[in-house]
């Protein structure tokens, strides 16, 4: 999968025009403040996702502006195909391939991407949540019904809690909890099996990223923390009543807290580097090096899930890897159609160009 073109109007600084990457690796280089990310964070929203940066999309339109709108056009799928967004503070729409779409999870899947930028340092750096999400938005870029099951847990969730706060007002309303601590084990236990199987093969990718990048001097390990005790190979009814039983039994501290406090919501994703929680133990590269392993493993599942590859868009990442770790990841990315943005243009692109106040000035 590449992008062939993308235009942009009224999209934070960057001016009006045209941006024509090539196949292989392209940088886009420049001082700071110029607009390099705003690029990559647009490219970024055809995949159906919100802003990387966690910007909200009124933030996204130039200053002074109406709307900001954008045009892809990529090849994916053996054909062209385009998808046209218009951003308004509170209202996205989008066009895929001239046909509108109601609302944004309806582009997920058909452009793909994988994002690695300095605010993905979160992911180790962070809380649970950060890592559900990266789990989350894997999965749902892999299968788009994983999408759809995780909204309607969600969904549930918000019931259930609802539920629970009135429940200290209107006693015989705690029957109903029942109905809800089914429904919320029968979407739980899918999600949970399918971050399961994700997090196993995610965590085979990225031990082996990880032992190229520190020249197989460090271990990474990768595993999935949840509610649910016992082996890997739990089925989904196995899963199902282990969270039953656990909504159960927290059903009174849950009404008592107003809230769900245990559950798939509640999962985490361990980082370990040699043993050691990367959180709290990991140097500055460690960390980096552990998501970009991440990030990698990320791409490769999604290509062979996919049977094309993402495009992939690299912010600021070159600068602080050594030469060796750079050139490992530039040769890991081979067949990639690749946008990395930097401050001095050090590597070797099929593709240059330089950013100065929102301009793209293709490179000489
Ligand atoms: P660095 O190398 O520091 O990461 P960069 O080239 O990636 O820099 P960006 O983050 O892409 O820089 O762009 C930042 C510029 O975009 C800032 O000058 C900022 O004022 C401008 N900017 C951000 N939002 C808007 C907006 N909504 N309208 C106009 N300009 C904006
Ligand atoms: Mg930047």
């Amino acid at each position: 999968m590449y992008i062939r073109t993308i235009t942009f109007e009224n999209y934070r600084n960057l001016q009006s025009a045209a941006f024509f990457p090539a196949e292989g690796i392209n940088v886009i280089y420049g001082d700071n403040a110029q607009g390099k990310t705003n690029l990559l964070e647009s490219i970024w929203l055809f995949t159906g996702g919100r802003s990387f940066r966690g910007a909200k999309d009124s933030e996204l339109i130039a200053f002074q502006q109406p709307y900001a709108h954008l045009h892809l056009t990529f090849y994916a799928n053996e054909r062209e195909q385009n998808i046209d967004m218009t951003l308004r503070p509170h209202q996205r729409t989008a066009l895929l391939n001239d046909v509108p779409q109601n609302n944004m999870v309806q582009l997920v899947g058909h452009f793909c991407a994988v994002v690695f930028s300095p605010h993905h340092l979160a992911l180790v750096r962070s809380g649970p949540e950060e890592r559900r999400h990266f789990i989350d938005a894997a999965l749902c870029q892999i299968q788009p019904a994983y999408a759809v099951r995780l909204n309607r847990y969600k969904r549930v969730l918000h019931e259930r809690n609802a539920l629970l706060k009135d429940v200290p007002y209107h006693r015989e309303l705690e029957d109903m909890l029942d109905i809800w601590n089914e429904r919320l084990a029968e979407e739980g236990s899918y999600i949970a099996l399918e971050r399961q199987r994700y997090t196993r093969l995610l965590s085979e990718s990225a031990v082996q990223f990880y032992d190229g990048i520190s020249g197989g001097k460090e271990l990474l390990q990768l595993t999935y923390k949840t509610v649910f005790q016992g082996t890997e190979d739990l089925d989904r009814e196995e899963i199902k009543q282990q969270l039953l039983t656990a909504f159960i039994q927290r059903q009174k501290d849950d009404i008592a807290c107003g809230y769900t406090t245990t559950g798939i919501h509640r999962d985490d994703l361990m980082v370990k580097i040699n043993g050691k929680e990367t959180r709290s133990y990991g140097s500055q590269g460690q960390q980096r090096s552990a998501v970009l392993a991440m990030k990698l493993a990320e791409a490769f599942l999604l290509g062979e899930a996919k049977r094309e590859k993402p495009v992939i868009l690299l912010d600021d990442v070159l600068s602080e890897l050594d030469t060796n770790r750079q050139q490992y990841l530039l040769t890991k990315l081979e067949g990639f159609q690749v946008l990395i943005t930097c401050c001095e243009k050090e590597i070797s692109a099929a593709y240059s160009v330089r950013m100065q106040d929102g301009q793209i000035i293709i490179a000489e």
